[in-house]
């Protein structure tokens, strides 16, 4: 560890154990997928804010919307009033989003981050159809407060509430159980088992690739069953996007690919842009039966943020480039790992888009890797039950040049650890 001695990095040192201690640097700017510390080191991106930052760190085009808004003296906080910041997003969202995917979803602002719009989500199914429990996956992350954590299927995570946590039904995740879609024929079985004491669930909460589980890509047409199974059960289908969304897997929506159309869609992370707090739950309209102020929250109108959002959207998302750049430079990160594979034992490689994880049959070695990358300058994260993936999630808009400069120190990483 660098003890640097300086007042601001003793402060830093008095906060609770974080990601400071893996990576001790005293970070200052960042532009694209670079970070630079105060002693002028450079570390190339491959986290960007845990998918906050798909299109990079103060992104040009985002930061001179947010610098104009500001200079004009844009509203930064609004609670829930009507904005023209507001408005604007929501037109645009409407118009390049949702409209040309024949998507129709209200849109609600549940509070500032991912784990407020699973809330919301929550609630709102348990309100829809007067039903308790929620099915969730192994394996799974829906975020830190008590309603998503009881649909989190991470040990450690849960212990993190101190007592056991109620109301989520847990089921295997694609191929958790090496198995395929007949999981769905035995679980609904177990649904219509009145001897079961299993109360009928009001929703299921699911992530197409699970981020934090460990990169965990359900298949397609698993999804199409899962989501075929709520319908026959009348039980609602919740597409947790946080991570997953905003373009991360090439779509827009990581759902897109397998055609289906969920009941209720959260999206946070990167749908600000420029990283800063956002959430949005996407409702279908029959389904918004809140009252006014049944879930409400002070930061969930940030202003700044429509703005970024705005300028995301118009400017990556009015045609396909960044879907197709997506797919190619995740399939270019995929064949480094295939030959990575091939030249050490103990490693295989699973991924959609640019979220892709190297697993390792020896699980402390992925934290070791990551460690060695960092001294090389690379920031990069494991995931799984065991830490035992190294997760690349680098912006979207990485370029080539960075691209493969990163996965040359990640090999280099690699090889000093396996070699
Ligand atoms: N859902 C998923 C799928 C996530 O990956 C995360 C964050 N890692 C969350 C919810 C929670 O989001 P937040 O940390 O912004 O509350």
């Amino acid at each position: 560890h660098t003890a640097r001695g300086d007042d601001t990095f003793t402060k830093h040192e008095s906060q609770v154990r974080s990601y400071c201690r893996d990576w001790p640097a005293l970070f200052d700017t960042a532009v694209g997928s670079r970070l630079v510390d105060v002693d002028g080191r450079s570390y190339l991106d491959f986290f960007a804010g845990a998918g906050a930052l798909n299109y990079g760190h103060n992104n040009p085009l985002l930061k001179s919307a947010l610098l104009d808004y500001i200079e004009r003296d844009g509203i930064t906080h609004a609670l829930d009033m009507n904005t023209r910041a507001k408005g604007a997003f929501l037109s645009t969202f409407a118009e390049k989003i949702l409209k040309p995917r024949g998507l129709d979803y209200v849109v609600q602002f549940p509070g500032p981050t991912g784990t407020n719009a699973v809330e919301s989500a929550l609630k709102l199914a348990r309100k829809v159809t007067g039903r308790e429990a929620i099915v969730n996956f192994t394996n799974a992350f829906h975020g830190m407060t008590l309603g998503s954590l009881s649909v989190t299927g991470n040990a450690m995570k849960r212990a993190g509430a101190g007592i056991p946590l109620v109301h989520s039904t847990p089921m295997p995740f694609d191929n958790y159980m090496g198995g395929a879609t007949e999981d769905f024929a035995w679980f609904e079985r177990v649904l219509n088992d009145e001897g079961s004491g299993l109360n009928k669930p009001a929703a299921v909460i699911v992530e197409t690739v699970q981020g934090e589980g460990g990169v965990n890509v359900a298949r397609a047409e698993w999804l199409r069953g899962l989501a075929d199974l709520c319908k026959r059960q009348d039980m609602l289908l919740i597409v947790d996007d946080v991570q997953m969304g905003c373009g991360r897997t090439g779509e827009f929506f990581s759902f897109e690919e397998a055609g289906i159309v969920p009941d209720i869609v959260t999206l946070s992370k990167s749908i600000g842009g420029y990283g800063l707090p956002m959430a949005l739950t996407l409702i279908r309209p029959e389904l918004d039966v809140w009252e006014p102020g049944e879930h409400n929250g002070t930061f969930r109108g940030n202003n700044p943020a429509f703005v970024t959002a705005k300028a995301a959207i118009d400017h990556y998302w009015s045609d396909d480039k960044l879907t197709i750049a997506t797919k190619a430079k995740g399939i270019a990160i995929s064949e480094h790992f295939d030959d990575l594979c091939e030249r050490f034992d103990g490693l295989s490689h699973r991924g959609r888009g640019m979220v892709q994880g190297l697993v390792f049959a020896d699980a402390p070695k992925a934290d070791e890797v990551c460690a060695k990358a960092f001294e090389r300058g690379l920031l990069a994260e494991t995931s799984g039950p065991s830490s035992e993936v190294v997760k690349l999630l680098p912006a979207l808009t990485i370029t080539d040049a960075e691209l493969s400069e990163g996965l040359t120190i990640l090999s280099a990483a690699v090889e000093e650890v396996l070699g």
